[in-house]
């Protein structure tokens, strides 16, 4: 494997590529026009334009990608998570473009990209599933019947959902039919697949997930898992590896039903097995993320292993080097996304420019991030400007590094989710590890985080520095960027 393309962008796709580089392969990135100036455009060794901002004219066309591959004589994909990472039909024409795919086969990902038929494959093993029921639900009478006998409240799931989308709640028998259309038409429009199915709503859930890695030669292995409760609208913000709720018997049989869920779908590549734990700690498959997941450096921490060169590896056709035995948990290990959001205003996606940027450093500290200074979030894709990890020998070192991390890393332009990161770390209930996926409702209060906030004066000082220093530098900075960029850049259109 000489050169490999990374069809994303942002954080992920640098990230990604900043692997494949120590592995001494080339890399090629694509970037639609929204993006010329972006960081992992300038990264990459070649990169080719796809087409306009939307993500339906660039980075989901797989016709474009694929020639650009061609053209550029690239040996594999890497497609990073969103975007075409868990199209089935992706990965399958790339496998007929005789490129490699840097994930499972492309059957693989459609067994496990529809959470019903996930839930079929798995039948052959013994895996605990949320009761629900087994096929799409389409009509509502049968749906209230239904709901009735799982016991309310229930959950309405789009089958072929993701990224926390497709999902409606309902407390009482009234409200089904109204719930359930909602959920038919969100799921066709979004994922263009209007199958629905109930679950029972595990009212008090804490959502953890194991990583697995397994090799074409049939080993399989499971990395331990993440702790993912933290979160807003279904979706996590907050991750911490381990667990601070699993004994060492519980993280054995939910790593062994991970391995199992993944052999039911003859999985390869690194995957993720998310499941839902009660309160007395019984757990249930949810689902399978065939791909790379958000959240993997906190696993890549506290096991030492580089997920990306573990996919590159096992997309070359070797062999793990390493058994179940081998592999141990060292340390702890927190991350916070940071989101373009504003946590005082219910997390409302916030626009702008991020007119101061700077990173936290020291330590412990690990930034993944595809943002610079002056920089504009594009509106068109996902909002996430970076992840903001720690590390520490123990928990409290890593919790109290990320509050450090919080507060050192200076974002003036927008709101953002760090300041929610400090006040999660600094809760009781946080630190106590006694919390489950309703913490923003149960324990989140904006006004307290209010007093937790830098001084306005001192933002507004770093502010007029920071227009004083880019006024200065402006002319030979953008002159230099992009002549150095047309140099070695090939643009297609
Ligand atoms: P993770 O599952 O890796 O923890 P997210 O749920 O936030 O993280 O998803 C990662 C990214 O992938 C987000 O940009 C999300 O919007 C996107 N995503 C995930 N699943 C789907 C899907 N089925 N359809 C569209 N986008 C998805
Ligand atoms: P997605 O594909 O959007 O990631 P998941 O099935 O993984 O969908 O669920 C996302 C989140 O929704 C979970 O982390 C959890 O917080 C919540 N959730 C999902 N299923 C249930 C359930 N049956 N009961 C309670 N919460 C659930
Ligand atoms: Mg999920």
């Amino acid at each position: 494997m000489k050169k490999i393309l990374v069809a994303n962008r942002g954080e992920i796709a640098l990230r990604v590529m900043k692997s494949v580089k120590e592995m001494g392969i080339k890399t090629a990135a694509v970037y639609s026009e929204a993006d010329r100036d972006a960081p992992h455009v300038k990264y990459a060794d070649e990169a080719v334009l796809l087409g306009a901002a939307p993500s339906s004219e660039s980075y989901l066309r797989a016709d474009k990608i694929i020639d650009a591959c061609k053209e550029l004589e690239v040996d594999a994909i890497h497609p990073g998570y969103g975007f075409l990472s868990e199209s089935a039909d992706f990965a399958h024409e790339v496998e007929q473009a005789g490129l490699i795919f840097i994930g499972p086969s492309s059957q693989s990902i459609r067994v496990m990209g529809d959470k019903l038929s996930a839930k079929e494959a798995v039948k052959k093993y013994d895996i605990p599933l949320v009761p629900g029921t087994e096929g799409a639900v389409e009509d509502v009478d049968e749906a209230i019947r239904i709901s009735k006998e799982i016991g309310f409240p229930v959950l309405i799931k789009a089958s072929a959902g993701g990224g926390g989308k497709g999902m409606r709640v309902v407390e009482k028998e009234e409200e089904v039919e109204e719930q359930m259309k909602m959920a038919i038409h969100e799921a066709q429009s979004s994922f263009g697949d209007g199958s629905v199915f109930i679950e029972k709503y595990v009212t008090s859930p804490r959502h953890i997930e194991v990583q697995i890695l397994a090799d074409k030669h049939g080993n399989i292995v499971h990395l331990f898992e993440r702790e993912c409760s933290v979160q807003r609208r279904h979706q996590k913000v907050i991750e911490e590896a381990p667990s601070v709720i699993l004994t060492p018997e519980i993280r054995e049989q939910m790593g062994k039903t991970a391995v199992d869920v993944a052999r039911s779908c003859n999985y390869i590549g690194a995957g993720t097995v998310e499941f839902i734990l009660d309160e007395n700690k019984n757990f249930y498959f949810l689902e399978m993320n065939t791909r790379l997941q958000v959240e993997h450096p906190v696993t890549e921490l506290i096991t030492g292993f580089d997920l990306v060169k573990e996919q590159v590896k096992i997309a070359r056709g070797e062999k793990l080097s390493f058994a179940q035995e081998d592999l141990e948990i060292r340390g702890h290990s927190i991350e916070v996304r940071v989101y373009a959001e504003n946590p005082f205003e219910n997390f409302l996606p916030d626009i702008g420019k991020l007119q101061v940027y700077e990173r936290p450093h020291g330590p412990g500290v690990r930034v993944d991030d595809g943002m610079e200074a002056g920089m504009d979030i594009p509106i068109y894709y996902d909002p996430m400007i970076s992840k903001l990890i720690t590390y520490g020998k123990n928990r409290e070192e890593a919790r109290i590094r990320m509050i450090r991390a919080c507060e050192d890393y200076r974002i003036v332009g927008l709101q953002t989710t760090l300041p929610f990161g400090k006040y999660v770390m600094e809760h009781p209930r946080f630190i106590e590890g006694d919390f489950d996926t309703h913490f923003v409702k149960k324990h989140f209060e904006p006004e307290a985080m209010k007093q937790e906030m830098p001084h306005e004066k001192e933002v507004a000082a770093l502010l007029v520095a920071h227009l004083l220093e880019s006024e200065k530098g402006k002319s030979a900075v953008e002159t230099g960027t992009s002549s150095q960029v047309s140099a070695w850049k090939r643009n297609r259109v």
